[in-house]
């Protein structure tokens, strides 16, 4: 007997239409059903393309992976539950106890704790080495080394990785590359076509674009390696969640107009910053008098980014003033919005250094990193002008 297509529990009762959604549907459901033992026996062994169960994967992660794939350059990537869930997968998947990583010495400040905190207890270590400077990070290989993990652009201080020998020293070791290409996106920057065999990116960040998804990603280039971290993500899982994906894939259409519009304004915000009293340096890889100027040029093909960092001469109190002083942009650890967002990393990412570390990497207590959005440039100049002035009125 078919129950009638009124009953309560009948789990599917979508209408049938004979037009079609433009917008991806999403697809909330966590278990698929199978139309016979046989036919799911066909999916597990890859005869037959369908889903079982969604931690295992689901529609809206792999729309998005795909969207993704096609924007780098990869295949088969993978969509999990955020930024920090793709390194997770990309070193517990890949690193077994006894295994060395080399590691830029500015990541992301969890990259760094997962590397100095949870790894050590399996077995895994590391040495930290400036990826400005390839002598220093080939210094750091040792015979145990496996992976080298790198981020483009430094945060904050946004000095720009030397991947042209950090490819080669890599090759030269035979140890494998990963890349984390949140801050430059596979617009400015393609990690494996440049010779990484590993990309990553926090999608919550530029490519999703408005602060509502957390999401991440990561693709190997041999699909023995990206297997091995499937495997891992599945079963730590690690998955997305297809409300988030979806949101993400929306956020991907516009993403090419906002990140070149949000460079605009980041060049625009950089020059006028430069220009004002109170303002002790600007850091933007776009401008020439950028220590990494001519390198950001060369690999990002003439992008400067989105993100530009800068130091007030008043220090911790010129500092609260200016926030005070900007009621309208959002005071908040995070980068890669529409709108533009002001982070402190001394009070914020890089409050577990020691003062003198910070003063070390020049992050000093009037040291600001600003993600720049899509506004209008004139506003925003304006908008920080006279927050900058009044830490020093
Ligand atoms: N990598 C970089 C460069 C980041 O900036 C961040 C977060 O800010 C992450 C990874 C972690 O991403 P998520 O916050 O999505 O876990």
């Amino acid at each position: 007997m078919t129950r009638n297509s009124q009953d309560p529990m009948r789990r599917t009762v979508f209408p049938a239409s004979s037009s079609r959604a433009v917008a991806s549907p999403i697809m909330p459901s966590v278990v698929y059903a199978s139309e016979t033992p046989d036919a799911l026996d066909d999916q597990y062994e890859g005869r037959a393309k369908g889903y079982t169960y969604s931690r295992e994967g689901h529609p809206n992660a792999e729309a998005l992976a795909r969207r993704i794939d096609a924007m780098e350059g990869t295949q088969g990537g993978l969509v999990v539950a955020s930024g920090m869930a793709a390194v997770s997968a990309m070193f517990l998947g890949l690193l077994a106890s006894g295994d060395h990583v080399v590691a830029g010495n500015q990541l992301y400040g969890r990259s760094l704790r997962m590397l100095a905190d949870q790894l050590p207890r399996l077995g895994i270590d590391s040495t930290l080495a400036d990826p400005t400077d390839a002598a220093a990070m080939e210094a750091a290989i040792t015979d145990r080394t496996k992976l080298i993990l790198v981020e483009t652009v430094s945060n904050p201080t946004l000095r720009i990785a030397d991947m042209k020998a950090i490819v080669a020293l890599a090759r030269k070791h035979g140890i494998l590359l990963a890349v984390d290409n949140t801050f430059t996106t596979p617009l400015a920057y393609k990690a494996l076509e440049q010779g990484a065999d590993i990309v990553i990116h926090s999608i919550t960040k530029l490519l999703s674009g408005h602060s509502d998804a957390m999401l991440g990603y990561v693709c190997a280039r041999d699909p023995a390696l990206q297997g091995a971290m499937v495997d891992t993500a599945v079963t730590l899982g690690l998955t997305p969640s297809p409300f988030d994906c979806w949101l993400a894939e929306r956020g991907l259409f516009t993403f090419e107009l906002r990140y070149q519009r949000a460079c605009e304004n980041a060049r625009a915000l950089a020059d006028c910053l430069a220009d004002l009293p109170g303002v002790a340096q600007v850091l933007y890889p776009g401008r020439s008098d950028h220590p990494d100027h001519a390198r950001a040029m060369a690999l990002f093909g003439g992008q400067g980014g989105n993100m530009v960092s800068f130091a007030l001469t008043g220090g911790r109190e010129a500092a609260n003033r200016l926030v005070a002083a900007a009621p309208d942009l959002p005071f908040a650890p995070t980068l890669g919005d529409v709108a533009t967002t002001l982070s402190h990393p001394p009070s914020s990412s890089h409050r577990a250094l020691t003062p003198e570390r910070r003063e070390a990497l020049g992050i000093t207590e009037g040291f600001f990193r600003v993600s720049v959005g899509i506004e209008d440039a004139d506003q925003l100049c304006q908008e920080l002008s006279q927050a900058v002035a009044a830490t020093t009125a």
